[in-house]
């Protein structure tokens, strides 16, 4: 096949891979910029975008990556993490998920994201499918294609944001190799019920399809709700199991530039991952392992703050989105993001995205990224004051029953437009 025009130079020669053209460009990461070169310009950007806590990490964290830089032993370790993180992992995994794993169970790789590509290269043959549930984190579906697979997209029929088990099993076929699974959601602020994840594992065992379980957020939930461990729901061996936990330091402790996450799986995947992670990053940073490690093993007060300062401001958006009258949110029990239907005003998700930078200088993600089209991501992990701000500066662009004038950032802007 001849290559695409897209990938010649004037000069007809090959520029760069079709696999790296496929994968698309982040239109949050577009925004972001647009959103800098703003604030750059003295604009008052409000973010309403962002995925990552504000807190510090945690003192024991920064005292033990400290002491592992003061040493000045920092070298190579094993490719699948230091013997004493992965123990510590062995004992968050009996304790968060009442399942007891081997060391041999586990790889920590740099950041969640990492275990969930290597997952992806250690399952996938070209042209397999990946079923991933809308509203989806956006990296999923990029991922796959990455592998060569094929991202196959489950969107809840009746507009929630939690699927039948009826749909998810319509998709199963003979080209079903994994099955994400995000609760609580990014996007949606979701927690799957307990009966649907019973579903879901029991759909997969039943296939022989995988269950990629990605708990990143399991601990930022809300008003009591606890989501359930899916080895809570299987009577079988973690290496029998199709059950597969992916999980991390970034959210819970706020630690995301450490970029350490894992995986819990069964051995022989573990050990296919280690092989693909020791020839491509070789291992993850022994710095940044050493603080995952105190941060797990340190005391667990900085994740209940996070949690209830987060579960604080999920209240106030909530609050403060009520006077958007003709906005429907379903409210998030974990994470912190919702995701809001802005129908009323645009379908075009990532046009009203655009105007709201613009007009109100709001950061607030397009929902078709998420595969939420009509909808809008709105963080809550800053702070109250710009949630309380942002919903205002929103509402005055986009609600003709708002006052016609505002100050933002000490300016008087009219609104000009219907
Ligand atoms: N999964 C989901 C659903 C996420 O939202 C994120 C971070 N945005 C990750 C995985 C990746 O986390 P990490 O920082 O550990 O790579």
């Amino acid at each position: 096949m001849p290559p695409r025009p897209a990938l010649l130079n004037a000069r007809g020669k090959v520029t760069v891979s079709r696999l790296a053209r496929a994968v698309r460009e982040s239109a949050t990461l577009a925004l972001n910029e647009r959103a800098g070169q703003l604030a750059a310009r003295g604009q008052a950007v409000i973010h309403l975008g962002g995925g990552e806590p504000k807190n510090k990490a945690p003192l024991a964290a920064i005292v033990a990556a400290a002491a592992q830089l003061t040493s000045g032993d920092v070298k190579y370790v094993p490719a699948d993490g230091t013997p004493s993180l992965k123990r510590a992992i062995v004992r968050y995994t009996e304790e968060h998920y009442g399942r007891t794993v081997a060391p041999e169970n586990v790889i920590v790789s740099s950041g969640a994201k990492q275990s969930l590509f290597n997952l992806l290269v250690g399952l996938v043959d070209p042209q397999d499918e990946v079923v991933i549930l809308a509203p989806y984190w956006v990296s999923y579906p990029e991922m796959v294609r990455l592998v060569h697979g094929e991202p196959v997209i489950v969107t809840p029929e009746d507009g929630s944001f939690v699927p039948r088990l009826e749909e998810v099993e319509a998709v199963f076929g003979g080209s079903t190799r994994a099955l994400i699974v995000n609760s609580p959601n990014n996007p949606s602020g979701v927690v799957y019920p307990e009966e649907l994840v019973r579903g879901l594992v029991a759909l997969c065992e039943e296939h022989g399809v995988r269950l990629i379980m990605d708990d990143i957020y399991h601990r930022l939930v809300f008003d009591g709700v606890r989501p359930p461990s899916a080895y809570a729901l299987t009577e079988r061996d973690v290496d029998e199991s199709s059950v597969v936990v992916v999980n991390g330091v970034s959210k819970l402790y706020g630690m995301t530039g450490f970029r350490v996450g894992w995986t819990v799986a069964p051995r022989d995947l573990v050990e296919v991952m280690k092989n693909v992670q020791a020839q491509t990053t070789s291992c993850p940073a022994a710095v940044s392992m050493a603080a995952a490690e105190a941060a797990l093993t340190g005391v667990q007060a900085p994740v209940e703050n996070l949690r209830l300062a987060i579960q604080n401001q999920r209240d106030v958006l909530l609050r403060e989105l009520r006077s958007l009258e003709d906005v429907q949110v379903a409210p998030p029990l974990g994470t912190f993001y919702c995701l809001p239907d802005f129908r009323a005003y645009s379908d075009d998700s990532e046009e009203l995205s655009r105007f709201l930078l613009e007009k109100a200088l709001v950061v607030a993600v397009p929902g078709r990224e998420f595969g939420a089209e009509g909808h809008l991501r709105l963080s809550y992990c800053g702070s109250t004051k710009d949630v309380i701000e942002g919903v205002r500066r929103i509402r005055w662009a986009l609600d003709p029953n708002a006052p016609t004038e505002i100050v933002i950032g000490g300016r008087r802007c009219v609104r000009d437009w219907s």
